[in-house]
């Protein structure tokens, strides 16, 4: 069962030494080989021949087809990007168009940010050579915000379209706007073999090409009773595959970082018990935050003799094909956002997935041959209990940034969007609402402040930046919340050095606070890789927080806001914060933590420096829902600088404090402090 790929590697050399070839050009000639054996290469004459018949076209091809990695290299080939034309391709994840970017650049023979580039939030890999551009789908909205016309494109190719992802969806009504009026512009919108009819007819019943999948037969086995611990039910399983079935690679399929992280050691030190009685099994992870050299690691072929064990997110269910799989197991979970319009809160949840998601997972297992799925839940929960397929993200998200960013293209009318799915009415009210309370919206719904959404991200932050004569610092703390859940590396094997290293960088007042000490000492290393190793914080994430505060600075220069520091002073930038995120406040009160505005019960997140501390105002960057509502990322506040920062929003009632006769007063003493 070894993939294709390897095996026309190793004919090749054979073949390549003996016409005296060098190493370079026998792995460029094996890699063309490679490209002639996907199953959408028969197709290409009559693809490129519907492209130029039609100006959308809809593409339909079971995930490995090549439908990624080819269709642009063809486009470039028939001549699309003359003239320094770009194509632009989409994908809703960022792992994905990196990785995908990296492997055509290898195809194509070019440096990766030459020709061939990706764009990803903060993470700019192209140049002004670039004519092949992969980006997630939110980079593409916001070039629209530059080029409202996309007039540098030639083709823009819609991927993964099934996925509907928000910025996906919104990106379908804008670009068959503009498609109107630009004839000469291309859309090609493609797809797994899901959901293709609703493509077709939402862009005026466009066609539709299919390419044939080669799919081998897969044997699905369910369990006959629920699963009580899954993590424990896929280990096992791994084991047992690994034990009794024929060599073939393994891919299983879990919700987040924590769980994969769990599954690998669990698996690792299973095996290290069970030492030579069983042959080698390589245990690789892969996930969004994981560092780039190790998700490439996942499409290293597996050596002669062993066996590899991919543990994955649902990245691997669509957006990443790995060669060699035969075994599949899936447990029926994975994360998902959801959003009460209600209360504003947006939370992420592990839901069992969808029949379409269990089904495309299934089909991961044969594509090079004969495989099979292993469903860690019964028969009847996969007729009964599962949806028949995912709903789409604009239906359980908070529209905020959406909002403003079709404002700022100038789409006011965002009920008559031409939407594919409408989000709830209720949604939508609120997002205009929020935008209200945080002064980007007048009270007709007309944008105020342009420059607020460059800043969205951390919108909340860019209103006080001037005010606190901090923005030196809270552009850093902006920067860092941005990359906010990665700066921290915490390997299971080293636990406790990770935690010292942590509790290393603890200051008081707050977790925004320690972000920003965390930054300091490393500008003081002088940005030092090194010093990041020892300790445990991400490179790459800092790296990332870098380039954000890079842009942010950039920006203030631009709307000519004077940068200032005070000093690292830490109540003018608690300020600064409450003044951005006041309709974040949660109240520590008898039974724990409420919010202000929804009194929602909510909890501070063990993560935080403030865990244990009992403080009693708090301000929260995010609320994530996993085993409870936790608030992430807290600091310090004082309940009388929120009327002082947002009389309109917060009355003084609210504010009080039922328990707070046994506390001391601070009332007077704070509004001395606000100055
Ligand atoms: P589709 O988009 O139709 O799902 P792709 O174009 O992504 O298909 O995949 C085509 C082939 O390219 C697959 O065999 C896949 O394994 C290979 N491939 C994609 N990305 C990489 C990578 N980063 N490294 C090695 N092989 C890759
Ligand atoms: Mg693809």
């Amino acid at each position: 069962f070894v993939s294709s790929a390897v095996t026309m590697k190793g004919t090749m050399t054979e073949k390549g030494e003996e016409a005296g070839l060098s190493q370079a050009e026998i792995r460029k000639e094996s890699i063309q080989e490679v490209r002639r054996l996907l199953p959408i290469f028969p197709y290409r004459e009559d693809l490129l021949a519907a492209i130029d018949q039609h100006q959308i076209l809809v593409i339909e091809g079971e995930t490995g087809s090549g439908k990624t990695t080819q269709i642009p290299q063809y486009l470039m080939e028939a001549g699309y990007t003359k003239g320094g034309l770009k194509i632009g391709c989409t994908q809703p994840r960022r792992v994905a168009a990196m990785s995908v970017a990296a492997r055509v650049a290898e195809e194509v023979g070019a440096k990766l940010g030459n020709e061939v580039g990706y764009s990803i939030r903060f993470e700019d890999c192209t140049s002004e050579r670039t004519i092949l551009k992969y980006m997630t789908d939110g980079m593409l909205l916001r070039e629209f915000l530059t080029e409202p016309d996309l007039a540098t494109y030639s083709v823009v190719i819609i991927d993964e379209a099934h996925e509907r992802t928000l910025h996906t969806d919104i990106l379908f009504g804008l670009i068959k706007d503009i498609a109107r009026f630009r004839s000469d512009l291309k859309v090609l919108v493609a797809s797994a073999t899901l959901d293709t009819e609703r493509f077709s007819c939402f862009f005026d019943d466009a066609p539709v090409f299919r390419i044939p999948g080669r799919r081998f037969p897969v044997d699905i086995f369910y369990t006959k009773a629920p699963e009580a611990d899954y993590l424990e039910a896929c280990v096992v399983s791994v084991l047992q595959i690994h034990v009794t079935q024929p060599i073939g690679d393994v891919l299983v399929f879990l919700t987040g970082q924590e769980e994969i992280e769990a599954c690998c050691e669990m698996l690792q030190e299973r095996c290290r018990r069970l030492g030579s009685k069983i042959s080698e099994l390589l245990v690789l992870p892969i996930y969004a935050n994981l560092p780039s050299d190790m998700q490439a690691k996942i499409f290293n072929p597996t050596p002669p003799g062993a066996r590899k064990v991919v543990v994955a997110t649902n990245i691997a269910e669509t957006s990443l094909t790995i060669d060699g799989i035969i075994y599949v197991i899936d447990p029926g979970f994975c994360k998902q956002k959801s959003y009460n319009a209600r209360t504003g809160m947006e939370s992420l949840i592990v839901t069992p997935c969808s029949r379409a998601s269990a089904n495309q997972r299934a089909g991961r297992a044969g594509r090079v041959a004969a495989g099979k799925c292993f469903r860690l839940y019964t028969a009847w929960a996969f007729k009964h209990e599962m949806e028949e397929s995912t709903v789409p993200e604009i239906q359980r998200t908070n529209l905020g940034n959406v909002v403003l960013l079709l404002k700022s293209l100038g789409i006011n009318d965002l009920i008559h969007f031409d939407f594919m799915d409408p989000p709830p009415h209720e949604t939508l009210v609120l997002a205009l609402e929020q935008l209200y309370a945080l002064g980007a919206l007048n009270h007709l719904g007309e944008l105020t402040k342009r420059r607020l959404n460059a800043l969205d991200v951390n919108k909340g932050l860019a209103v006080p930046l001037s005010r606190y004569k901090c923005s030196e610092e809270v552009l850093t703390i902006a920067a860092m919340l941005s990359v906010n859940n990665s700066i921290f590396y915490r390997p299971k094997d080293k636990v406790v050095h990770a935690d010292n290293a942590r509790m290393n960088f603890v200051v008081p007042g707050g977790d925004h606070l320690v972000l920003l000490n965390v930054y300091t000492q490393w500008i003081e290393s002088g940005y030092s890789t090194q010093w990041c190793y020892e300790n445990f914080i991400q490179f790459r994430s800092m790296k990332r927080a870098r380039d954000v505060r890079d842009q942010l600075e950039g920006l203030m220069e631009r709307i000519e806001v004077e940068v200032v520091s005070c000093q690292g002073e830490p109540m003018p930038i608690r300020k600064a914060v409450t003044a951005g995120y006041f309709y974040h406040t949660a109240r520590l009160s008898k039974g724990g933590y409420k919010t202000v505005k929804h009194q929602q019960t909510v909890y501070v997140h063990p993560n935080s420096s403030l865990f244990d501390e009992q403080t009693r105002w708090l301000i929260y960057h995010e609320l994530v829902f996993t085993t409870k509502e936790f608030m992430r990322q807290v600091i310090e506040i004082d309940s009388a600088w929120l009327l002082e920062v947002a009389p309109h929003y917060y009355k003084n009632k609210e504010l009080e404090d039922s328990s707070s006769k046994k506390m001391p007063r601070k009332q007077g003493k704070s509004k001395d402090e606000l100055g």
